[in-house]
């Protein structure tokens, strides 16, 4: 959700310094273990839920896994003038779980903009010295919003009153008598409420009103009182709704009815069922055209007749019918303001209609992007997935919003009023619409608890936005994804973070811990650590199977795990349950040459052990040290020194001997760690010639002394360089530690 908020954190919430970390003095590390004791390469048994017949500790779903079924039909019917919503359901429940339920809960997402709501109270908020006549106004002067459900009534499936209880954002139902294993029970419950506006109250749905014509353009979701996730984790999942943490939703199938002006033009969730009806036979002839439309969209509802509508203001009404199976949610989109194009895609041997709807306001840009980034993302996920499975996604035009649900989402990117805009507008647009339609995916399809781990969508959903929009163009100014773009998060004071692994209402820098972190920590596992082979067929296996289910961070973490022979408990402990930062060093390069005499206090009798003899001796002689002699600096030839010279010719054939290698130099790097997470050192080496080497060292390098390691490297030319990680891949978050000979610091800004 919300990528607009997330940038505008991330903007707002660096401190100044933080950008010119190499300059600024370094922030406290968490106090490292000097311990032997527990050691970063523990596996996580102190950390991790328990496997059972739920969850394997492959990181499968069980032979007990079960999950609660929730099927709605809903008929709504939208007051345009007055900006309210009403609406009657009846949801069929079903218990899939061996135990009986005394109870249901059910959410009612749009109290926390109730009057009563607890939400405005739990933040901290100072007196401002300057403040917009504006935001003063509407915080001291004007009544708030009178948001939230009016319930009309809850009712059984014979027509009489149930007994509820609603406790802020939720509402728990008695049962007449409890719900056995594998039994339904139907209930219906009538209802009401102001739509918010946006822009100004806040909130993930709600209208824009536009001045110049008077219109409104309403992004709907959230608007029926819907079934709390109930299952083997939690129970009932009943969290409030806050306001940052999103949503848990369990399945169903849904029909719903919406009743709006007849010169609306809509979009939702699910399959249209009476185009007909509700289509001019204009559009649907190209609305037809559209569904042969693979290459580029066709519009569907002209910009033109989207002008006529806006000043028509119809007082007939149409009902639009939508039908959706296996969603875990509806939304719904819905103006007279709306342009409409679509174009096909196919996707595993069927095809899906990538859709746009947009006010005039959102062109050039709309008509030109929007259907176009639908198209790719669904094939761009679906390639590092599973194929998408519903018959369509539809990308809204909603001025600072970006927020997901099943088959629809709203996006942001609006050109200034003579059309033009900046490229910022255009990559961020192209951005919000790769993010908001691969949430399809994650948590709509992969259906994770949000209300606990925003990670489990947002990072996962970033980590691919930031693959698809590298497919899109290898040139795309993302900003988030690469390790380094985390650096200046990971290097800020330890007093403003928390870990991944910290529930959505707890995390200050909302865009940085859940989207970006996250998302940094799979490009770095699919670039570097595991490579990108291994990593996509354990991605592809979590995402396959949990589609359809609720997973849990366990789950992922064991899955790709499971399907990889990598043991991540280091990563996941590193990135995901710590603060701690990457920060690797080289300490020390030192020259060693081959000798044939003992140095000083190096005896060679000392080297016998067990008795048994070792033959001759080698030394290995350090430049500068007490024992180097002048003339001693030559390159390494076997023939030079003698014991070696004769061991070659004892034990070697000629043959054996022309296969030997001939290293001419050798020198000791000395790595020593600053950051507390271990990771793999990547060793970049610059001959004298200028050609190079790369060597990488697992991470499990530091498995035995987590300060500093050593290796020694056998060269033929002699090194002009060593930079550790010179792509900065690892998010090392002091560069100017990572070269020897050591260089003048780069700036950050180049
Ligand atoms: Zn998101």
């Amino acid at each position: 959700m919300r990528r607009i908020t997330a940038i505008l954190s991330f903007l707002l919430l660096i401190p100044a310094g933080s950008l010119l970390a190499q300059e600024t003095p370094k922030p406290p590390q968490t106090p490292k273990t000097q311990e032997r004791n527990p050691d970063k390469f523990r596996q996580m048994y102190d950390l991790l839920a328990t496997p059972n017949m739920y969850r394997t500790a492959s990181g499968a779903p069980g032979p007990e896994y079960y999950q609660q079924q929730a099927d709605y039909k809903i008929d709504v019917e939208l007051d345009d003038k007055n900006q309210k919503l009403y609406g009657t359901e009846t949801i069929t429940y079903t218990n899939n779980a061996k135990e009986a339920l005394d109870y249901l809960w059910l959410q009612l997402d749009q109290n926390e903009k109730a009057k009563n709501s607890n939400s405005p109270l739990i933040d901290s908020n100072k007196t401002n010295p300057a403040i917009a006549a504006e935001t003063f106004s509407r915080q001291y002067l004007e009544a708030r919003f009178d948001g939230g459900f009016k319930i009309e009534y809850v009712k059984d499936a014979q027509g009489n009153p149930m007994q509820y209880t609603v406790n802020q954002t939720m509402m728990r139902v008695e049962l007449p008598k409890v719900l056995q294993h594998g039994e339904k029970i139907s209930l219906s419950i009538k209802w009401w409420y102001n739509i918010n506006q946006y822009l100004l109250d806040g909130g993930r749905s709600g209208y824009e009103h536009f001045d110049k014509d008077g219109n409104n353009l309403y992004i709907i979701a959230q608007f029926y009182p819907r079934m709390a996730v109930y299952n083997d984790v939690e129970g009932w999942q009943n969290q409030q709704f806050w306001g940052a943490g999103e949503f848990a939703l369990p399945f169903g199938n849904f029909e719903v009815n919406i009743t709006v002006p007849a010169d609306h033009i809509m979009e939702a969730t699910g399959t249209l069922l009476n185009r007909n009806e509700v289509f001019t036979p204009a559009q649907l002839a190209r609305y037809a055209e559209a569904e042969k439309s693979f290459d580029k969209p066709v519009i569907v509802a002209t910009q033109a007749e989207a002008a006529a509508r806006e000043k028509g203001f119809a007082t007939t009404k149409k009902t639009w019918r939508f039908k959706a199976e296996n969603v875990r949610d509806f939304g719904i989109a819905t103006s007279r303001k709306f342009i409409y194009d679509a174009m096909a895609v196919k996707l595993g041997g069927k095809n899906v209609m990538a859709i746009s709807v947009y006010p005039k306001e959102g062109n050039p840009l709309w008509e030109q992007y929007s259907t176009r980034v639908v198209a790719h993302t669904l094939k761009s996920y679906s390639s590092h997935t599973f194929d998408f499975p519903y018959p369509k996604a539809v990308s809204v035009h909603a001025q600072d919003q970006g927020m997901e649900y099943p088959m629809i989402c709203w996006n942001w990117g609006r050109p200034d009023e003579d059309g033009s805009y900046t490229d910022r507008t255009k990559n961020g647009m192209i951005s919000v619409i790769t993010h908001e339609v691969g949430h399809n995916f994650f948590p709509m399809i992969v259906n994770s608890d949000e209300r606990q781990w925003t990670w489990m969508d947002e990072g996962l959903n970033s980590f691919l936005e930031y693959v698809a929009l590298m497919e899109w163009d290898p040139d795309f100014p993302a900003d988030r994804g690469p390790a380094k773009l985390i650096v200046p998060y990971m290097s800020g004071s330890q007093k403003g973070l928390e870990p991944i692994m910290t529930n959505s209402e707890s995390i200050r820098q909302f865009g940085n811990n859940a989207y970006g972190k996250p998302a940094a920590a799979l490009n770095i596992l699919r670039e570097t650590v595991m490579g990108r082979e291994l990593f996509d067929y354990a991605f592809k296996t979590y995402a396959n199977r949990w589609k359809f289910k609720h997973p849990t961070p366990e789950d992922f973490f064991r899955t790709m795990e499971d399907a990889s022979a990598f043991d991540l408990d280091w990563f996941w402990r590193g990135w995901f349950y710590t603060t701690d930062y990457n920060d690797i060093g080289i300490k020390e390069v030192k020259k060693y040459f081959v000798s044939n005499e003992a140095p000083k206090g190096v005896s060679t009798a000392g080297r016998k052990r067990r008795n048994q003899d070792h033959g001759p001796m080698v030394f290995m002689v350090a430049d500068g040290s007490a024992d180097f002699k002048p003339g001693m600096d030559k390159p390494f030839n076997s023939k030079d020194v003698k014991t070696l010279d004769d061991y070659v010719q004892a034990h070697f054939t000629k043959e054996e001997q022309a296969k030997l290698t001939s290293p001419k130099y050798f020198y000791q790097v000395t790595f020593n760690k600053p950051g507390g997470l271990v990771m793999p050192i990547i060793v970049e080496i610059t001959f004298e010639d200028g050609t190079k080497e790369r060597d990488v060292f697992p991470a499990q390098i530091w498995r035995m002394n987590d300060d500093e390691v050593s290796r020694t490297f056998a060269t033929q030319k002699v090194i002009s360089k060593i930079v550790i990680d010179p792509k900065q891949e690892t998010a090392d978050v002091d560069v100017s530690n990572n070269s020897w000979p050591k260089t003048e610091e780069k700036s950050k800004f180049d």
